[in-house]
């Protein structure tokens, strides 16, 4: 009798995609049973935008070290990736020690001239079936402690050529519920843009922007061994925090030690980015005003000086 069943439906748009958005909450005495499914049809907890160095690192590090964290990989690239940027060779230093932790395998030894396509696919499949491609996400939206992922389908024409149809809506989807979503998507990152609390930046999207001034030279000389180095780190915070976490709501960064927070939280580095932006405008506003005040002191001098003359 105490029994309360309670009946909710995400919103229309996921009801309209798929009946398993649908989230049962029986409580009984205060004990909390809580169904969840997403559309994939993946108990899924984790969304993680980007199959690079970066997203495919941490993917690993949740894989190898937790069965517990569900993830979800998404990138707007088609299979197979291409590799032009970059050249053949390619400077990855922590790449054979990461290969030696995972046990990945490549075609070729970690020290003898490791290309992007080695490391990429070697990376790619331990976690291949997690992974989502051919969709771009649009929008990350929070919602009652969760975040969903507006997407679009990048559609395949005969000719096997990818085309994102902006002007279809059919290709228009909804995936989540999620805990947390890790923004691995390059320097054009919409999880930078959007800088939701509970979302986390690494690789390019959590740096590149703020390293203008050396005109991407760190980027091409480090930025993928930067990315996963960030994979690592990262993954190895969120299993730490998966013991402590109330696992009906999104990840809070509040069980990050406070440089980790600093570091990967996409609300406090937009925060910190403001907090620069805003030092920068105030430092050139003083600047004008001390300009402005010496001309007119010296504007004034000088009309004191006629006056004593006259
Ligand atoms: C010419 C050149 C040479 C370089 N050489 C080196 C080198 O020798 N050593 C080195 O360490 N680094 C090098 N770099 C840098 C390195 O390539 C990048 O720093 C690295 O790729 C960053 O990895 P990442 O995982 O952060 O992001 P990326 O590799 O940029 O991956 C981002 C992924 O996110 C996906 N994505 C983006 N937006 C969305 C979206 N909205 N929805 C879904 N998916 C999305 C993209 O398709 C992409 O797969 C070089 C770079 C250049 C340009």
């Amino acid at each position: 009798k105490s029994c309360l069943l309670q009946l909710r439906v995400h919103d229309v748009c996921c009801l309209n995609e798929n009946l398993s958005n649908l989230r049962i909450d029986v409580t009984q005495n205060h004990a909390t049973m809580t169904k969840r499914k997403n559309e994939d049809g993946l108990s899924t907890s984790i969304a993680i935008i980007g199959a690079s160095y970066a997203g495919l690192t941490l993917a690993n590090t949740l894989q190898q070290n937790s069965s517990s964290i569900k993830f979800t990989i998404f990138d707007s690239k088609t299979l197979p990736f291409t590799y032009v940027a970059g050249g053949d060779a390619f400077n990855v230093p922590s790449y054979s020690s990461l290969a030696t932790k995972f046990s990945l395998k490549t075609s070729r030894q970690a020290n003898n001239g490791l290309t992007r396509k080695d490391v990429t696919e070697s990376l790619l499949d331990p976690v291949s079936q997690h992974l989502i491609v051919g969709t771009r996400i649009e929008k990350i939206e929070q919602r009652n402690n969760s975040f969903y992922l507006h997407t679009r389908q990048k559609l395949q024409s005969s000719d096997g050529a990818s085309s994102t149809a902006a002007a279809s809506s059919n290709n228009h989807r909804v995936h989540g519920p999620y805990r947390c979503v890790v923004g691995a998507d390059g320097v054009r990152s919409k999880c930078r843009t959007s800088a939701l609390n509970g979302t986390f930046l690494i690789g390019d999207a959590r740096w590149v922007n703020d390293r203008w001034y050396d005109l991407g030279l760190r980027r091409i000389e480090r930025g993928a061994d930067i990315a996963i180095l960030d994979g690592l780190e990262l993954g190895e915070l969120l299993l730490r925090a998966e013991g402590t976490e109330n696992k009906d709501c999104h990840y809070s960064s509040q069980s990050f030690p406070l440089a980790a927070r600093t570091k990967f939280c996409a609300r406090q580095i937009q925060i910190a980015r403001m907090k620069r932006i805003v030092s920068v405008l105030m430092v050139l506003v003083a600047m004008m005003v001390i300009k402005t005040l010496s001309m007119l002191q010296s504007l004034l001098l000088s009309i004191l000086d006629r006056t004593k003359i006259s």
